[in-house]
């Protein structure tokens, strides 16, 4: 049995990239999908947001020197691209996907309306948050957190390139040790980067957990849904 009825999964944009320099890397958006799939197949509702740091940032690279909220409408642009390929790739592997944008874009994607959402959901399709908030000064972990609030899930998971949340940076120092769970309090008190702050603090106020993992892992979303003890737990 999964743990979890409906889950919002939070994808970096650089998840898709796999190893290419930028930009959206085939086979590993398909292994992705697949893994999403294989969640759906257990009877799991899955919302996705994706980011889109393949592509732009609002606040590094090509941005240097533009407007930030210019830059940010940027960055939400290319949200809007890796949820259109997000969801063709769910299609090709037989899932039903619908994106939904939080940017006015009809021609393109459907806008977001949370009933619409809610239904989609219900009736087993994946739906990708395309744009973010649809706000500049906003991240996608903040959209994730929001239409994870919306939408009820009961947790986000956030599939990363690190497996977890560790005592200290591992790179820097190799005594560090990975958390299996943290309280939202305690990870503040040890000032602990698990999401950006407007995003950890709306888990928070909502009571909303958090689980980050890595998605670079074969088979790890699976395992984090059906309750396996795998990456870092953020709970209230
Ligand atoms: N962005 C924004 N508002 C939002 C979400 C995203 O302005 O609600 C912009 C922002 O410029 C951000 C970019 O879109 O840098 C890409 O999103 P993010 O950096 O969260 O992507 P990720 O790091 O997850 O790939």
């Amino acid at each position: 049995m999964p743990a979890y009825k409906r889950i919002l999964l939070k994808l970096s944009g650089e998840a898709l990239m796999g190893d290419d320099a930028f930009g959206i890397n085939r086979s590993t958006i398909v292994r992705i999908v697949e893994e999403v799939a294989e969640v759906t197949r257990l009877g799991v509702e899955v919302a996705v947001v994706i980011g889109g740091g393949n592509i732009f940032r609002g606040v590094a690279g090509g941005s240097v020197g533009m407007d930030r909220a210019t830059a940010d409408y940027m960055g939400m642009l290319a949200t809007v691209m890796n949820s259109l390929a997000l969801g063709d790739a769910f299609e090709k592997v037989g899932v039903k996907a619908r994106v939904m944008s939080a940017i006015a874009i009809d021609q393109v994607v459907e806008p977001y309306v949370r009933p619409k959402a809610l239904q989609y959901l219900e009736e087993g399709k994946v739906v990708v948050f395309a744009a973010g908030t649809g706000n500049p000064f906003f991240t996608t972990d903040t959209a994730a957190a929001l239409r994870g609030a919306e939408i009820g899930a009961a947790i986000v998971l956030k599939a990363t390139k690190v497996d977890g949340i560790y005592t200290a940076d591992p790179k820097k120092d190799p005594a560090a040790t990975l958390y299996s769970s943290i309280s939202f309090d305690e990870a503040i008190t040890r000032q602990l980067e698990v999401m950006d702050a407007t995003a950890f603090a709306l888990c928070r106020d909502q009571k909303l957990p958090i689980k980050v993992f890595s998605i670079f892992k074969p088979g790890a979303l699976r395992r984090v849904v059906m309750g396996a003890d795998e990456g870092t737990l953020v709970h209230v």
